[in-house]
């Protein structure tokens, strides 16, 4: 049996759409493929907490630099791991977490296929396998779900939560852990990484957290924090669909 998109939800996923439409026409369309398998996602994802992501990156590989395998990984004394991942900061908050985890998937499986873990799973029950696991939160699920296994999970980042605030799509008081719910009802299926890429890219060009450069923003038209911005009433036209997007 068919149903009906309530109106209002209609003009939310027509409002993402010509967003999208209008990030990509600078940014360009990105081509998903797997960044890393689920396991390296996933302990990367622990590295990036509160960091950047180049310190992330170092941390990861110099851990695999360190490690032939996930067993020797699990099995090094916690200060030695700490050592080696010190770049990634909270060295050994992140140590004792990557054990915790690593141990929790081996226990359940010996060859450390994550992915057979959770490609027998829904997308929500994957989400909750992983954010049952020591430490891992809605974006870290998300993160390793999307960019791993091309699931339609959408990871809120700080720039994705900024943007989508500034935007009016969530409500900035909820915080980027609820917001992850919220936007993964908003967010059509089909553009849930296109979203998230898209965001992330403007959040690291125009939608900065300090200064935003809302005179140069292609959404300006429909962003009330962009139009109060200014003070100009410049740009502060109705909100209107593309004829190109
Ligand atoms: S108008 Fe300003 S606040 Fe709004 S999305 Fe663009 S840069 Fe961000």
């Amino acid at each position: 049996m068919g149903y009906r998109i309530a109106p209002e939800v209609r003009q939310d996923m027509d409002r993402i759409a010509t967003i999208l439409c209008r990030l990509e026409a600078i940014y360009g369309r990105p081509v998903w493929q797997p960044r890393m398998r689920p396991i390296e996602e996933l302990v990367h994802c622990i590295l990036s907490q509160h960091t950047s992501d180049v310190n992330s990156f170092r941390a990861f590989e110099a851990l695999r630099r360190a490690y032939p395998d996930w067993e020797a990984v699990l099995q090094a004394p916690e200060e030695e791991l700490a050592r080696v991942i010190r770049s990634g900061g909270l060295a050994r908050q992140k140590a004792r977490r990557i054990q915790a985890v690593l141990r929790r998937i081996r226990d359940e499986r010996p060859d450390w296929k994550l992915e057979a873990i959770l490609e027998s799973l829904s997308d929500e029950e994957a989400r909750a396998y992983l954010m049952r696991l020591p430490g891992i939160g809605p974006k870290c699920a998300a993160i390793v779900l999307c960019f791993a296994l091309g699931r339609a999970l959408l990871p809120v980042d700080t720039h994705v939560f900024r943007v989508s605030w500034r935007l009016g799509l969530i409500e900035r008081r909820l915080g980027p852990d609820r917001a992850h719910d919220v936007l993964q009802d908003l967010v059509p299926r089909d553009l849930v990484y296109r979203f998230h890429v898209a965001l992330i890219r403007h959040g690291r060009s125009l939608c900065r957290a300090q200064r935003p450069r809302c005179p140069e923003c292609p959404l300006r038209d429909l962003c009330a924090y962009g139009r109060g911005e200014s003070g100009t009433g410049e740009g502060a036209r109705e909100t209107s669909s593309d004829s190109q997007c």
